[in-house]
């Protein structure tokens, strides 16, 4: 109930300064936010306005429901007491300066059911979020969780949020002691008012003019200072989110080669490269480090952490804009600085292993692996500058469709003796599609070998390509060399099509992958299977009988582009729980978590000599376990695991495939 003195307390003095400040307030935000769109239109396109129930879905998710704010409860919690806070209480922000601009307003329906309900929630809410402030002011500066970025504006943006709420429930508190507004529904605020009691009316007047006028004036200059900070976030996230990208994780956007002329741009070189997507990313990290986490260069002291990546180009981005969009009415010039090497270290693009731990830890759905990948695009298509030591590589694939540059005639040398059909001998079902470790690599063949055993025993009908097959792509491809790549996939869609391929099941995670989900860009379609997803269904119909013991105690590694990458988590385990005697640990790091070995984004091919070893750390990590051994489902993660084990000195211990253990499982 306001009582009859309300009107004349409520009106602020000073209206004309007020109507002032707001145009300089509300036309400034306007203003950068009006340039930052701007910005946007000048970025490469981006598909992103399909799907669109699809999206909104994910946004509710994600943005509003915070869902991956969740993977660190402590945080996730203050954050959602922030969020919505902020919602509530903005309300009664507008309302302010509405009753600024016409003094004496009020927001409309404040004494009905709803207005009650509101003026109790935003009074309750201001609590929580301070509470949830008080929560970040000990993360940030005693916990100090080491992903965190420390800076001033993050300790500003707490204090302008802080600062926010104490004078609305400083106001509410001053309007309810002078008996304008009643507190029933207001507890918090009326708590505080029993504070100002004794106060005369023009002490509580003055109080409630001086929080209006610090609350607004806060107001004005959080909006303002926003677009500029790492706290733009406050105004891009939902769309940021709405717009993620919607394919599978583990696609990389494929270029159209056929429509180039002199003008067109390989990759990502200067900021205008990027899509309009790209830029918002830059625009929407709160740099709150999630993604340094568990990156495996970031932990093993390599120049790249993604957060600070997306720093350098951001700025890059920001202080190119009065030049890119001119001054207001002018029109702009052409970005000519290039990112790699002036901005961005080359170190830094070539570092990635592309295991993705930095999208799957993004809360606000920023992506990397594909900036990356395009800036090594332009590297070595535009520039031919990449790390000499791919160079071999490079030429293997092109050679003879394998990294090691072996005979292309060899590639079926494994199956010798085992009576392995050849998809040129006629009708199968399943093409196993064995790729370059499992045909040339030592211990790849022994998995080669030990799968078909399996196959032959379950009674599957299946064919290899033999010669004819090729490499994936997958490392040239993350590699950057886009041209290779699609000739290598189309020269086997072009043979797997010939052979009427419907089915196909391989061994390696990347061959999976690339299959899977970029072949279809070329005309590859097809149903493709791990080989642990088809072994785990054998076992599962009863067309293999586990039966042999396997003593043995591992620890299971999740490889990045089975797991992460693609979500298959649980056939793996089911055969390792399927095996009598064998037992197998998880480690910390495990599932969507699991770390990298170190061999994604064609790593396997260049050397590792800045920083520690990421596959002993991650070595260490199965080993921290109690576990002996190691068991894998990926010929790469093999190849880095053993030789951590190698070169930590733990000759003794052993990796295992899990395809190889279910094969000494099987009743000989
Ligand atoms: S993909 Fe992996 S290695 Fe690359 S930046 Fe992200 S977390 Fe780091
Ligand atoms: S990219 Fe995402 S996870 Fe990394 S700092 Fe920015 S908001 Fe946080």
């Amino acid at each position: 109930m306001h009582h009859a003195t309300a009107g004349s307390f409520l009106a602020i003095p000073g209206v004309v300064w007020f109507w002032i400040l707001s145009v300089i307030g509300i036309g400034g935000v306007v203003f950068s936010l009006s340039r930052r769109f701007q910005l946007l239109t000048i970025g490469r396109p981006a598909e992103r306005f399909d799907r669109l129930g699809e999206r909104f879905k994910h946004m509710m998710v994600f943005a509003v429901g915070q869902k991956k704010m969740f993977d660190d409860p402590f945080a996730g919690l203050y954050h959602i007491f922030i969020f919505y806070g902020f919602l509530v209480v903005s309300l009664r922000t507008v309302s302010m300066v509405i009753e600024g601009l016409f003094a004496g307003w009020q927001l409309p329906l404040m004494e009905t059911g709803f207005g009650h309900l509101y003026l109790f929630s935003k009074d309750i809410f201001e609590v929580l979020v301070l509470v949830g402030l008080a929560f970040a002011v000990w993360r940030r500066g005693v916990q100090k969780k080491p992903r965190m970025i420390q800076s001033f504006g993050a300790w500003l943006v707490i204090g302008l949020i802080g600062a926010l709420m104490i004078t609305d429930i400083g106001s509410e508190a001053s309007r309810i002691a002078a008996g304008a507004m009643d507190g029933a529904f207001l507890p918090v605020s009326a708590a505080v008012a029993a504070l100002f009691k004794g106060f005369s009316h023009s002490a509580l007047q003055t109080m409630y003019t001086t929080m209006w006028w610090v609350h607004l004036a806060v107001l004005y200059y959080f909006a303002n200072e926003l677009p500029y900070s790492k706290h733009f976030h406050v105004y891009t996230a939902l769309l940021n989110v709405f717009f993620a990208n919607l394919d599978a994780p583990g696609k990389l956007p494929s270029m159209d080669l056929e429509e180039i002329d002199e003008d067109t741009r390989f990759g990502i070189s200067t900021v205008t490269d990027l899509s309009w997507k790209q830029m918002l990313d830059l625009y929407t990290c709160t740099e709150c480090g999630r993604c340094r986490e568990f990156c495996p260069t970031t932990l093993t002291e390599k120049p790249l952490q993604p957060v600070l990546l997306t720093k350098m180009i951001r700025n890059q981005l920001y202080s190119e804009q009065n030049q890119l969009l001119g001054s207001p009415g002018e029109k702009g010039s052409a970005s000519e600085e290039e990112l790699v090497p002036v901005v961005v270290d080359p170190e830094i693009i070539w570092a990635c292993t592309t295991c993705r731990w930095c999208e799957r830890a993004c809360p606000l759905d920023i992506s990397y692996v594909d900036k990356i990948v395009e800036m090594r695009r332009n590297l070595v298509l535009e520039k031919a500058e990449f790390p000499e030591e791919a160079q071999p590589a490079f030429r293997g694939y092109e050679v003879n469709g394998n990294p090691w540059q072996l005979p292309a005639e060899e590639r079926a040398n494994w199956a010798d003796g085992l009576d392995v059909p050849l998809a040129s001998d006629g009708d199968f079902e399943y093409l196993f599609f064995v790729g370059s470790p499992g045909s040339y690599d030592d211990h790849g063949k022994k998995v080669s070998q030990a799968f078909v055993k399996i196959l032959k025993e379950a009674g599957v009908s299946f064919a290899i390509l033999g010669a004819e097959e090729l490499t994936s792509g997958d490392a040239v491809r993350r590699l950057g060399n886009e041209y290779l790549f699609q000739m290598l996939a189309q020269q086997n869609i072009e043979t797997m099509n010939a052979y009427g391929v419907t089915k196909i099941v391989t061994n390696c995670p990347h061959v999976y992958n690339t299959l899977k989900n970029e072949y279809p860009d070329f005309g590859g379609n097809y149903e493709v299977l791990h080989g642990t997803q088809l072994v785990a269904d054998l076992v599962r119909s009863g067309k293999i009988h586990l039966t042999e013991a396997v003593e043995e105690v591992v620890a299971y590694h999740d490889p990045c582009y089975l797991g992460r990458t693609n979500g298959e988590y649980e056939s793996p385990r089911f055969l390792l729980n399927a095996i009598p005697g064998l037992k197998f640990r998880e480690p910390d790091l495990a599932r969507d978590r699991s770390m990298c070995c170190g061999a994604g984004g064609g790593r396997m091919w260049l050397e590792e000599d800045l920083g520690s070893r990421i596959n002993q750390l991650r070595f260490s990590q199965l080993e921290q376990t109690g576990a002996e051994n190691v068991a894998v489902a990926c010929p790469y993660c093999f190849s880095m695991l053993s030789d951590a084990q190698n070169e930590t000195g733990h000759e003794e211990a052993k990796t295992w495939d899990v395809i190889e253990l279910v094969a000494r499982s099987l009743r000989t």
